[in-house]
């Protein structure tokens, strides 16, 4: 194997672009795997939002995609090696650590883990025959499309989401039923109030979905009032899972501390994992916050950190 690579940042979001923006700015000549399709789309999960109002700096707003792809080239003006590749497999059981793609392998002497989280699926029967056929987990990405287009649609959630994905789709939807398992929304009040306001929303509370039918296409929803227990068939076009993320960590299972819920433990007020030269950033290690600028504050913190690190070792840049 070639000589080792001072840092891999793995993941190219808000977290994994600010990273390799002050790796390089530090001379230690980053290489990003921005994957391919692991985790959804490379850029994470603002390639597939609308409207971002609250990323400091953009008076209007920006747009998900154009934030990224302005994050994109400033880590490339500073030459970061963007490689488009999924992660296959780490090892960091020795150093220099160990990072494979299906092309190629790289040794590194520190990591940077940015791979985000993913959105959780309900996994209802008629899920796997229905998807993409009319079930979606993003309607930003997928709301537009015709077979969408004036039916009645189903979102399922009750968070910041399942609101701004409901709203989202009311564009193109006649109408859309936010179908809750509780009484009380989890989303802001301000975000909740967007809902009860949009007369094309309807909020089916107490109720969960459990099952999508349909043969070619979702036609139908069955869903079950928790409270009456009564259960019933709700035609609709489509249906859209809100019910939160999965963090990206299956390739560390095993090699690295992580929480009950799969996200990578950090030391607190730091990046730093349970492997030393190992640091994370963004939603693969936060459950709480999950902003793009707390990712991207996340990520400039794993930089300096594994800067800091690499020094230590005696491998300044
Ligand atoms: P959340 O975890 O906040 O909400 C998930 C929702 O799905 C909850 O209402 C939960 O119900 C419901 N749910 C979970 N599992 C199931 C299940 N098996 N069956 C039925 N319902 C289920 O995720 P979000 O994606 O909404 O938000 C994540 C984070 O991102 C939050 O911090 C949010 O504030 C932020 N965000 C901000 C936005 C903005 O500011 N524009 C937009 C989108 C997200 P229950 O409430 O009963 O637990």
């Amino acid at each position: 194997m070639a000589q080792a690579e001072s840092v891999v940042i793995i993941g190219s979001g808000p977290a994994g672009h600010t990273a390799a923006l002050y790796t390089a700015r530090a001379a230690l000549k980053p290489v990003m795997f921005e994957g391919y399709s692991a985790g959804g789309t490379p850029g994470g999960q603002l390639m597939t939002t609308t409207e971002v109002e609250n990323y400091p700096g953009f008076a209007e707003g920006i747009q998900g995609p154009e934030l990224m792809m302005a994050m994109r080239k400033q880590s490339l003006r500073f030459a970061t090696r963007i490689v488009t590749e999924d992660v296959t497999k780490v090892d960091l059981s020795k150093r220099p650590f160990t990072v494979a793609s299906f092309e190629q392998q790289l040794a590194t002497r520190a990591l940077i883990i940015a791979t985000g989280a993913t959105a959780k699926r309900l996994n209802l029967p008629g899920e796997q025959k229905l998807w993409n056929k009319g079930m979606s987990a993003c309607a930003v990405c997928d709301g537009a499309l015709p077979v969408f287009r004036n039916k009645e649609l189903v979102v399922i959630g009750g968070g910041d989401s399942a609101v701004e994905e409901s709203t989202f789709l009311t564009k193109y939807a006649s109408k859309v039923y936010l179908i809750h398992r509780r009484e009380q929304l989890r989303a802001s009040k301000v975000m909740q109030q967007r809902a009860l306001d949009n007369k094309k929303i309807e909020i089916m509370w107490d109720t969960v979905v459990e099952d999508v039918l349909g043969e070619e296409l979702v036609r139908a929803v069955r869903i079950r009032n928790v409270k009456t227990k009564a259960s019933r068939e709700l035609p609709c076009g489509g249906v859209f899972y809100a019910i939160g993320f999965t963090p990206n960590t299956a390739l560390f299972k095993g090699q690295l501390k992580l929480d009950e819920y799969g996200y990578v433990v950090t030391n607190p007020g730091s990046t730093a994992t349970s492997v030393a030269g190992v640091f994370a950033c963004g939603d693969v290690q936060d459950k709480r916050y999950r902003q793009a600028v707390t990712a991207a504050g996340s990520g400039c913190m794993a930089a300096m950190d594994c800067e800091r690190w690499l020094a230590e070792q005696g491998h300044s840049a």
